[in-house]
């Protein structure tokens, strides 16, 4: 009855119709759901909010009715506001935009798009850019490879080069360019044979072998996650017996400069599957390659023109402060009494329109500058897409009463984020540098540390300055960064005067630029797995999630993870097959697929049929 009236009055939307399915053999009882419905809502007044009707043109409504479906087809378009502009904002708003009839606006605190790869950043002398650290891509960042050649900008990445690893007594290990070896060895052998570990004796990498018992367990599924989350990525290697020197040499500063945190303080399952992804899928998955250029400028900048092009509305240095709903929350509680209290049938019936009391309509924001007194601009939302990080997220539910009303988003408080600082130095002369990318361990307790000759990786950008521009980036820095900018200047020079010797003792800084990200990259430490997001929210039925935090079976990390991501929460969106457009990534090897099989057959048997049952290789360590 409601629908018809609805339908004579022209003001009905999809999204309202299809709650109320006029279901075969259920006549009866949807008109009582819905007669129990009308007087809540009459009384409050809300009809409209309740059930999120929005008027619509007479002329854009199509309905047709057959014998038990009602179709309504509206021409206005879907309204998606996107929170954040990193890669995971970046890749729903570029998925959405080229689906048809959704209009994207992507609402981002900073001044220019990116997130953790922004180049909103300048020198000291305020004429040179910088970015937030260096970002690079690995082998496996196939669906990200695609976006670049979709945009013609592939040759935004430099080829792949070896790679060094340093301490303070000068270079450790060689990474080679694996794909370039002469042969391709099953993964895990070519690695180990073709890595040139200079001083790291053979006994200690030998080590490493009872860790191919985790990685065959380790599978990323939600049941492999709940196993290993618990258990740090140091409690994992020491109980496996792996010895003292590799874990300090090898595994630790690959935690430190893959997860941000040291391995104390990293969950095993993220060692895990972050380890697997970047370096074990296959002998080439740990070339790298690097962007030729700033992120910013050889990425983004082109990537967020041609979704302007597809009418995608952009708003940097504007900061989301608030969010709000369909309607009264009380009404939803007291429909949701309601139901309680009516059979399981009526229930499932009613279930998703007292839900509805909690649907995102419009979010609120503030632009960079605005007074406290200015009232927040407002922005109304079919979907809201959170594209942020776990810093941010937690923010954002803290402050949210809409929000925070929901224990789904509650656990979110609990996510934390790890500090990065990244430092550029223009120097007055030339350095001489063996590798133009390189990792680090042993200069600061608890500190990850990368170096990059940028002249080299953007050539031909920086062929006008007089000396070498070199990039320190320091991961999970929260010592480091109350130091001030000029004193953080002289360190940077200092670790690398002690790698690079008397060319760079030398050499003076012309100029330099300081970024500082407190808290700003996802910190996946022991437990965190429960508290980090889905996809598709089920507390608020149009709120998605998207970003390296959020839970996917792809098996990706970083930014080809956030990206991934993206498009899984438009496919969300736009009711498609979660994978629809996603690359996979390959099957695992032969012999790790056999020792994946072998393990979990054995789990099976001893868990009675139930691998779920069966003891974990967790179990037995702990
Ligand atoms: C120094 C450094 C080096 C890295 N190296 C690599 C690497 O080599 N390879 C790799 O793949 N990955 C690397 N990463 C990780 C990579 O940057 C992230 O995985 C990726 O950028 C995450 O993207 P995202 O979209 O999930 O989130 P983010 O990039 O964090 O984007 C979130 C966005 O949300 C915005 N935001 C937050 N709160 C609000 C609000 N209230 N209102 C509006 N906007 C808001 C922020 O301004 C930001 O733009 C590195 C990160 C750092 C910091």
């Amino acid at each position: 009855r409601l629908l018809r009236r609805r339908i004579r009055r022209n003001d009905c939307t999809m999204a309202t119709a299809a709650r109320m399915p006029c279901r075969p053999g259920h006549p009866a009882k949807l008109s009582a759901s819905l007669l129990l419905l009308v007087p809540w809502c009459v009384s409050a007044g809300i009809m409209r909010t309740t059930f999120n009707l929005r008027p619509t043109s007479a002329a854009s409504i199509v309905a047709s009715r057959s014998r038990n479906t009602v179709t309504m087809r509206t021409e206005e378009p879907r309204r998606v506001v996107v929170v954040g502009a990193g890669w995971g904002g970046l890749s729903v708003a570029h998925a959405l935009s080229k689906s048809g009839n959704v209009h994207v606006t992507v609402v981002d605190a900073a001044p220019r798009p990116g997130g953790l790869v922004s180049d909103g950043f300048l020198t000291t002398s305020g004429t040179r850019r910088a970015e937030a650290g260096q970002h690079g891509f690995w082998g496996e960042y196939h669906n990200i490879f695609a976006l670049l050649d979709e945009l013609s900008i592939s040759d935004a990445l430099t080829g792949y080069a070896e790679q060094g690893q340093y301490s303070p007594d000068g270079l450790q290990a060689v990474w080679p360019v694996y794909r370039e070896q002469k042969q391709e060895l099953p993964t895990g052998i070519g690695q180990a044979l073709y890595t040139r570990f200079l001083n790291l004796p053979l006994t200690d990498l030998a080590t490493a072998a009872p860790l191919v018992l985790a990685f065959s367990e380790f599978d990323d599924s939600p049941e492999a996650w709940a196993r290993y989350d618990s258990i740090s990525f140091r409690d994992l290697c020491v109980r496996l017996g792996v010895s003292k020197r590799l874990y300090k040499e090898a595994f630790e500063p690959m935690i430190l400069t893959g997860l941000f945190a040291p391995g104390e303080e990293c969950s095993a399952a993220a060692a895990l599957g972050m380890a697997y992804f970047f370096v074990l899928k296959h002998q080439t998955s740990f070339d790298v390659r690097w962007a030729r250029g700033n992120v910013g400028e050889v990425i983004f900048a082109p990537w967020v023109e041609a979704m302007k092009a597809r009418n995608v509305t952009f708003m940097q240095s504007t900061r989301v402060v608030g969010f709000e709903e369909t309607a009264d929350s009380k009404i939803g509680a007291k429909i949701d009494a309601e139901i309680d209290s009516t059979s399981a049938e009526i229930k499932s019936t009613l279930r998703p329109t007292a839900q509805q009391s909690s649907r995102l309509s419009a979010v609120l924001c503030s632009p960079a500058g605005a007074a406290a007194s200015d009232p927040p601009t407002r922005l109304e939302a079919d979907n809201v897409v959170f594209a942020v990080g776990a810093a941010a997220l937690s923010g954002l539910v803290r402050n949210s009463p809409i929000l925070s009303r929901h224990a789904e988003l509650r656990r979110f408080c609990n996510l934390r984020g790890t500090s990065v600082l990244a430092t550029r130095l223009f120097l007055d002369r030339p350095v001489r540098t063996p590798y133009s990318a390189n990792a680090c361990w042993g200069f600061d307790e608890g500190v990850g540390m990368t170096w990059f000759d940028i002249r080299q990786l953007h050539k031909p950008a920086h062929d006008h300055e007089p000396g070498a521009v070199l990039e320190v980036d320091y991961y999970h820095s929260n010592s480091l960064l109350s130091m001030s900018d000029s004193d953080i200047v002289t360190k940077a020079k200092h670790d690398l005067d002690q790698m690079l010797g008397a060319d760079c003792v030398a050499a003076e800084v012309i100029d330099a630029a300081v970024v500082r990200l407190p808290s700003g990259v996802n910190w996946y430490y022991p437990g965190s797995y429960k508290n980090m997001p889905d996809t598709t929210s089920t507390a608020i039925p149009n709120a998605y999630f998207v970003g390296d935090l959020v839970r996917t079976r792809h098996g990706s990390w970083s930014q080809e993870k956030a990206f991934v991501t993206g498009i899984e929460a438009a496919n969300a969106i736009l009711h498609r097959p979660v994978e629809s457009g996603v690359i996979p990534l390959k099957d695992d090897e032969t012999h790790v697929a056999f020792g994946r099989s072998a393990v979990s057959r054995v789990q099976k048997l001893l868990g009675l049929g139930d691998r779920a049952k069966g003891p974990s290789i967790a179990d037995f360590l702990f």
